[in-house]
């Protein structure tokens, strides 16, 4: 079988390392924020550009206290995408505000600036886009709406730690970026972790007061806060994977280009846009087509693994049905849904393997 993504290879290829940081932190004793959660912030804020890089219990949660610590909260309305995973807007309905939805670029998944225009209100307070599958939104158009209109912008960095936007690293380039470390993102630990990054020094030192109970000092509560600290486990291990992520996202790209190049003869295959402004990271390998159920089928009867991202736009989610959206309110990412799927994609695929995806793929609608 051809995995889409192979993480005990990327595990292997780091072992000793790994092995050499756990050991340390588990003879230190000190298990919850130990002096490896506070350099990993460092080195993080560093390698993005920011002042400031919180680190949390994972994705999910960073957006969620991002949000808290720009005071939005019941009654704001948040603008999203419809086509991403649903921490986004679980996040948004978490601090009691109200998702609204707008629609994307068919061409890359990507929130659609003009629908963002079109969704705004008296209640609109902030805007999270979604860095989906590893590029940026279209952050120029984004800003400047955020600037006209007075509103918060959040990026959803979550799939794109190390892409750029007109060479800038996405997570510099709204108020504030949430990035999650669960295993299976480009840059992920051996467990759940996130991190919040921002050039605000205040909302900064809100959040580090919010992931421990609202607490500046032990047993004294400012305010009610959340239990969302990063393990120094995974700070530590963290710290290694980041010495390579540069090393995987290029090699994501190197695989990407190959992909490109070999479907430009395929009619019926589009890969996802990679637009000009972005260095796209790849987190996933995502094509459409109007036969895709064909190819993922053909895929997996020849030991491919293949996935789709994502089968069911938020709107049409059960959990968000008493919103009151329509099928056919979003055509662009409920279509996207019923012809997209992922193929593999990760650091560790090797040419032999990625040739033989190329050839099966090609085998549905031969030359
Ligand atoms: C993974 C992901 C999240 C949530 O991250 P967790 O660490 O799993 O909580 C949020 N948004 C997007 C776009 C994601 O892909």
């Amino acid at each position: 079988m051809i995995s889409l993504i192979d993480l005990q290879a990327q595990f292997c290829s780091i072992q000793p390392e790994i092995e050499k940081e756990v050991q340390y932190v588990l003879k230190s004793g000190n298990y919850i924020m130990g002096p490896q959660v506070r350099t990993l912030e460092k080195k993080i804020a560093e390698r993005l550009e920011v002042q400031e890089a919180v680190s949390v219990a994972n994705g999910t949660e960073a957006l969620t206290l991002t949000l808290e610590a720009f005071h939005i909260g019941v009654g704001d309305e948040v603008i999203t995408t419809p086509f991403t995973f649903i921490a986004t807007a679980e996040a948004i309905s978490r601090v009691g505000a109200i998702p609204v939805f707008a629609d994307v670029d068919p061409s890359t998944g990507l929130i659609d600036p003009q629908q963002i225009e079109n969704k705004l209100t008296t209640k609109t307070k902030a805007i999270i886009p979604v860095h989906l599958f590893g590029q940026a939104a279209d952050m120029d158009a984004i800003m400047e709406i955020a600037r006209q209109h007075g509103l918060v912008v959040i990026e959803d960095a979550c799939q794109a730690f190390g892409a750029t936007y007109n060479q800038k690293p996405v997570g510099a380039l709204g108020d504030a970026a949430c990035f999650s470390f669960f295993p299976t993102k480009n840059l992920g630990s051996l467990g759940d972790g996130g991190m919040i990054v921002t050039n605000h020094e205040r909302k900064a030192s809100h959040l580090r007061r919010l992931r421990v109970h609202g607490s500046d000092r032990k047993y004294y509560h400012e305010e009610i806060g959340y239990n969302s600290r990063l393990d120094t486990i995974q700070a530590a291990i963290l710290l290694v994977c980041l010495k390579h992520i540069d090393q995987w996202n290029n090699r994501r790209r190197e695989l990407a280009e190959v992909y490109l190049q070999a479907f430009q003869s395929i009619p019926d295959l589009s890969p996802i846009v990679e637009r000009e402004t972005n260095k796209h990271i790849y987190h996933l390998y995502c094509l459409n087509s109007p036969n895709r159920d064909h190819y993922v089928e053909h895929l997996k009867n020849n030991k491919i693994a293949a996935a789709i991202y994502y089968p069911v736009c938020l709107h049409q989610q059960k959990a968000y049905q008493f919103l009151g959206y329509q099928k056919g309110d979003f055509p662009h990412a409920e279509g996207l849904t019923e012809t997209i799927f992922a193929i593999p994609m990760h650091p560790f695929l090797t040419a032999d393997n990625q040739q033989k995806i190329i050839e099966v793929l090609k085998e549905v609608h031969p030359q």
